[in-house]
């Protein structure tokens, strides 16, 4: 954890931050804010009302609430709340109608700047690219915060060009092919991001990346060692500064949480051997059906392996939480909360292996931890991170066709005892560390971004 310094005066310097309201965004964004908070720079967090962040557990931020103040805006009841058809609507609609209204709001807190102090520059998540033109009327330095990995954006930016290759057109035969252009893929990995047909998703990505080019520069959550070879494509593709901080090693995401953490089993976790738990979680968003939650609930019963599954309410889709599963089905290995403290669960001696849907914050979590993982992606960035995970750092067991339990049972198994894939994680863990030590990359990336903001 940081020290929080008042170090040399910066505390009179403001930063805006503005983070996409959902959990795998806004828990990055409030880790970058402690990170900056404690360097000595005053944070103002620009968020939404809906999924607003809870402020008590941030008393030493200042919160503003922008874009949908008004609760009678027949658009805003329109939006789905749910899932990630709900996101994709909301990201859209930010991007389409939130300028004006961001400028406005902007306008007054910089009208206020000389009682509260000089604002430095706005950090907005990469995905909100509307407000990039906001900030340059403003005249305000605009950095963006990225929430996948450098992988991820090297895909993307190359859509198009994929696109062209006629990737996006191909049909179910060709899905276990390998991606020509990258080699790491299969042809259903890049189906799977979900722009196949949709028109608007490519107009949203192609704008993502524009207005990241004509950012101040980007932040990423990650470290140098893990993705060195991106980095360099990174660096070339996008020319402005990156800046490369693993946040989960400075700050735990807990404190953003929407939903309420369930803390009741760890004395039961206490109690468990080194490395004999399977924390099962895969996030915030992503739903499946009752078909595929039962080869879940039996392939885990059938590995007889202990596990901690955090189950979200709407998990499910149709279901509230587990009335699907008789009473006493998972035995007494398993133990199910809604929602957990995951770094925590993640930082346990008795953790020895996490099965997840590879959101980044989660797979970035489970790496700075060193916990071996079991990939189940589903959509968007996942898949990506799921063959990272699997194929190019060699810490995970990819389950690539679906839910059966059989497979989900093997799957289980393997992690549990593969020694090999254990020590690299092991390995990477040690790599973090490492680069968190004085003369380390990340430790030299983040006083580059203090000095850098402190510069503009
Ligand atoms: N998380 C948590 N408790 C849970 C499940 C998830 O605190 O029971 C947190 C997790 O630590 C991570 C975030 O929720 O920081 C999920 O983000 P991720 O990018 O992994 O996936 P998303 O939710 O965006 O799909």
């Amino acid at each position: 954890m940081e020290n929080q310094t008042e170090s040399s005066g910066r505390r009179c310097r403001r930063i805006l931050l503005f983070p996409l309201p959902f959990q795998g965004h806004i828990n990055p964004m409030l880790q970058l804010g402690d990170l900056l908070y404690s360097k000595g720079f005053s944070i103002t967090i620009l968020h939404t009302n809906f999924n607003a962040p809870a402020t008590s557990n941030h008393p030493h931020f200042t919160f503003k609430s922008v874009l949908d103040n008004d609760p009678q805006d027949p658009r805003f009841l329109e939006l789905p709340s749910q899932g990630i058809a709900a996101a994709m609507s909301r990201l859209r609609f930010f991007n389409q109608f939130g300028a004006d209204s961001l400028r406005l709001e902007l306008e007054l807190l910089l009208a206020s700047s000389e009682k509260d102090g000089p604002i430095s520059c706005l950090i907005t998540d990469a995905l909100c690219h509307f407000t990039q033109s906001v900030a340059d009327s403003l005249h305000l330095p605009r950095l963006v915060l990225r929430t996948s990995s450098l992988f991820c954006l090297v895909i993307y930016a190359s859509i198009p060009l994929l696109d062209d290759r006629g990737y996006f057109k191909l049909g179910d035969t060709h899905l276990e092919e390998q991606v020509e252009e990258f080699s790491l893929l299969k042809v259903k990995d890049i189906l799977k991001i979900g722009i196949k047909n949709k028109e608007d998703s490519m107009v949203m990505l192609t704008a993502m990346l524009k207005q990241t080019k004509a950012s101040s520069g980007i932040i990423w959550n990650s470290f140098k060692e893990l993705e060195e070879p991106e980095l360099k494509t990174v660096l070339r593709d996008f020319p402005i500064p990156s800046f490369l901080v693993p946040f989960p090693k400075h700050f735990p995401a807990s404190s953003s949480s929407l939903l309420e953490q369930d803390r009741t089993f760890f004395p039961w976790l206490n109690n468990q051997p080194l490395n004999s738990v399977l924390y099962v979680s895969f996030g915030s968003m992503i739903q499946v059906d009752e078909k595929d939650f039962l080869e879940i609930a039996n392939g885990l019963v059938d590995s007889k392996q202990s596990f901690l599954w955090a189950v979200r309410p709407g998990f499910v889709k149709g279901s509230s939480w587990l009335e699907l599963l008789p009473d006493g089905f998972l035995g007494e290995r398993g133990r199910v909360v809604k929602w957990a403290p995951q770094q925590e669960v993640l930082a346990h001696d008795a953790t020895g292996a996490f099965w997840t849907h590879n959101g980044w914050n989660s797979t970035l979590e489970s790496i700075c931890e060193g916990v071996p993982m079991i990939c189940s992606p589903i959509w968007g960035d996942q898949p990506l991170n799921a063959r990272y995970v699997s194929e190019a750092l060699r810490v995970g067991v990819h389950l690539e066709y679906g839910w059966q339990r059989e497979k989900i049972a093997n799957a289980i198994r393997r992690v549990m005892v593969d020694e090999d894939i254990r020590e690299r994680a092991r390995v990477l863990k040690e790599k973090v560390d490492v680069s968190l030590t004085n003369s380390g990359s990340s430790y030299q990336s983040l006083e580059s971004l203090i000095d850098y903001i402190s510069s503009i």
